[in-house]
């Protein structure tokens, strides 16, 4: 695979003191994101077809809305709307007409499992419509990007493994991506290195954090009032992110 390389975004982030590079370098990439989608997108038609095919999860209906441009968030939604209002109707027509025929299954063929399996087809139909996320899809295209990158910084640049190794490594969703995406661009010593580097690391700073969660639960202890908090004051929103990814941000706490 060909990608273009660029890795001044992937240092910064690893010389940045966080749990996670990678979730660092997806909160600008969604923060890009967000301000594309409310801003030059709306003007883009190719952009804006396929926003309407495939409209945006939760998350990032979120994000946007966060943002506070209620105009570019209505001009999005309004067209996603009208289309998904078309789908709708064609689906509700399925609905009616497979209700019909669940309405009229014989006892014995609405036993058990089988009840409502007639009206499988436009239910699996309308889920999926919730499904896609045109945001999703962009931001997974940029980040396939910087996992490539750390893979080659780790091969090719004499410095990063060093750095790789005094990291807080990553939260478990990018853990588990650059560890499956390593085979397909690393091998022999390199990779061996690269999986023995990256999952030390992962466990030393899983304990790390689950010592500082410890202290933050024994700080509630009347006896332990007086002690420090030491590093375990956000020791919880550090916890919840690092299991899954980026729950919680910084200014929530
Ligand atoms: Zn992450
Ligand atoms: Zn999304």
């Amino acid at each position: 695979m060909k990608m273009h390389i660029d890795t001044a975004p992937v240092w910064e982030a690893y010389r940045t003191d966080c749990e996670c590079p990678l979730c660092l370098l997806n909160a600008g990439v969604e923060q890009g994101g967000v301000e594309y989608f409310l801003g030059e997108s709306v003007m883009e038609p190719d952009q804006r077809i396929e926003v309407n095919e495939k409209g945006f999860c939760a998350r990032h209906f979120r994000q946007m809305y966060d943002a506070g441009n209620r105009l570019g968030l209505a001009l999005m939604s309004q067209t996603y709307m009208k289309q998904t209002l078309d789908k709708l109707r064609k689906n509700a027509e399925k609905q009616r007409e497979c209700a019909a025929a669940e309405a009229g299954k014989t006892v014995f063929r609405r036993f058990g499992g089988r009840k409502g399996d007639a009206m499988q087809g436009p239910m699996d139909e309308l889920k999926a419509l919730m499904d896609t996320c045109v945001f999703c899809e962009r931001v997974r295209r940029t980040m396939e990007r910087y996992v490539y990158t750390i893979l080659y910084m780790y091969k090719n640049e004499a410095e990063f493994p060093a750095l790789l190794k005094k990291s807080r490594g990553l939260c478990l969703k990018h853990y588990a991506e650059l560890l499956e995406t390593a085979p397909k661009h690393l091998h022999g010593d390199a990779l061996k290195h690269f999986v023995d580097d990256l999952t030390n690391v992962e466990a030393q700073n899983l304990e790390r954090l689950s010592g500082e969660v410890d202290w933050f639960i024994k700080k509630f202890d009347y006896r332990n009032q007086n002690e420090s908090w030491g590093t375990s004051r956000d020791a919880v929103r550090r916890a919840v992110n690092k299991l899954r990814w980026q729950v919680v941000n910084e200014d929530e706490d």
